[in-house]
């Protein structure tokens, strides 16, 4: 069944009319997984901070949580789950009986407390009451309500969605809910791995935890910690991620259009015209080309994206509307070709001190090649720039910040943001350079 994994979930597949014209295809679901699966909790818990963060961190999954504005969640506790990568989303200010009237306040607000990569997109319903469809749909791209089966529909979406984005179903876990055991949460997941869908999970606090006033249906946390351990273990074929990241990759990939064109080097065109003012849909969508290469380097809008190649394709994840993506043969040297290799690359590089930051440390020159510098954003730990023995700038921790590189004489050569872990980028010649990443400049000597 894994030997099928690409050739089972592909879609979106496009090719231009041109002699050159090379196969491309966006995944069904990131990474080209068959099935996905959101966890979603409720009522902004204690025990969410607590508990539920330390479990997924074990696994290296993030989920949704929907905090209640009135109820005084634990913003820094929530704020540190959003820096490790969970979506904070929104349950109303109030938890009335229909959140009507709410809609644009509680995001307003947890907008307010909250600093995210992708803001506060979702919703969920308190009482799983559905309020104003319209002021939902100008506020979030989703609106969640409880199961699709308490209101005539199916408790799993498709590869295609709900067929109402202010009314995303989830299904509700625990006591007073139709998953309680490890075992039910698999069947759902083994489910939409087989239809190419995708299931959402509603819970609210755990059984002997505290919970706050997240009291209703109270989920054995040992389900959930089973259900991550399965999912890991199946990670190839399910696709674990908040829903507001789900929803974003679903409707992009909808939208877009991939073309592959040249041979040789190959220019690929990721592009849609999604208009909502809600969201910018940059979401990364995992993209397949035809390749006949055995090594190949990828780069888009000149920054290195990680690839691999598998089956005659390169795979990569890329953002729509960011930039032609180039993949070339990837002649350079084997210490360039890997992010594995940026290890290697490190220790070779040269770290030359922001010129603008009087609060980084600088090394001695003896010690140590990386700089640690201080919290820019909340959710950012560390960043780093420097050059890598192949004549790249190199720029780490910077996910999701615009990075602008200047040559000597401040023109602007090359403008990209942080996709990866870590982003390379090619300024095309040796020289002195500044780079800024977010609102930090660093100079580096090629
Ligand atoms: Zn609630």
């Amino acid at each position: 069944m894994k030997k099928m994994i690409f050739a089972a979930s592909a879609v979106g597949l496009f090719a231009v009319g041109s002699a050159f014209a090379q196969t491309a295809e966006i995944g069904t679901w990131a990474g080209f997984r068959k099935g996905a699966a959101s966890f979603t909790f409720d009522d902004g818990a204690p025990s969410h901070v607590t508990d539920a963060g330390p479990m997924f961190k074990k696994y290296g999954y993030k989920a949704t949580f929907n905090v209640v504005v009135n109820w005084n969640p634990n913003w820094s506790g929530f704020q540190g789950l959003a820096d490790e990568g969970h979506e904070i989303a929104s349950h109303s200010n109030s938890h009335g009986n229909n959140m009507s009237g709410e809609e644009a306040s509680s995001k307003k607000t947890i907008e307010g407390k909250i600093k995210q990569k992708y803001g506060i997109i979702t919703v969920a319903y308190p009482n799983c009451n559905v309020p104003n469809e319209s002021a939902v749909l100008q506020n979030y791209i989703v609106g969640r309500i409880c199961n699709g089966s308490w209101k005539g529909m199916a408790d799993e979406m498709g590869k295609d969605g709900p067929s109402n984005w202010a009314q995303v179903p989830a299904t509700m876990t625990g006591a007073e809910g139709q998953l309680k055991s490890t075992n039910d949460f698999t069947g759902r997941m083994q489910k939409v791995i087989q239809s190419n869908g995708w299931a959402a999970f509603l819970t609210h606090g755990f059984q002997g935890k505290q919970n706050g006033n997240a009291n209703y249906s109270p989920t054995d946390i040992n389900a959930i910690d089973g259900a991550l351990k399965w999912a890991q273990q199946n990670d190839k074929d399910i696709w674990v991620a908040p829903m507001g990241h789900v929803a974003m990759y679903l409707k992009e990939r909808k939208a877009s259009k991939v073309e592959a064109s040249g041979s040789g080097t190959i220019t690929v065109k990721l592009t849609h015209n999604i208009a909502d003012k809600v969201s910018k849909y940059d979401y990364p969508l995992s993209i397949r080309v035809k390749y006949d290469g055995s090594k190949a380097e990828v780069t888009q809008a000149g920054a290195k994206l990680e690839s691999k190649i598998d089956g005659g394709y390169v795979y990569f994840d890329a953002v729509p509307n960011a930039g032609d993506i180039v993949i070339s043969g990837g002649a350079a040297p084997a210490s360039s070709s890997s992010i594995a290799s940026s290890s290697s690359a490190v220790s070779s590089s040269s770290i030359v001190p922001p010129a603008s930051s009087s609060s980084v440390v600088v090394p001695p020159s003896s010690s140590s090649s990386t700089i640690a510098l201080p919290v820019e954003q909340a959710n950012l730990a560390t960043v780093a720039v420097y050059k890598t023995s192949d004549n790249y700038i190199e720029v780490s921790g910077a996910q999701g910040l615009a990075i602008t590189v200047y040559n000597h004489m401040g023109q602007v050569v090359r403008t990209t943001r942080g996709l990866g872990l870590v982003q390379k980028v090619f300024t095309g010649a040796k020289g002195m350079y500044l780079v800024k990443v977010g609102s930090r400049t660093f100079k580096v000597s090629l």
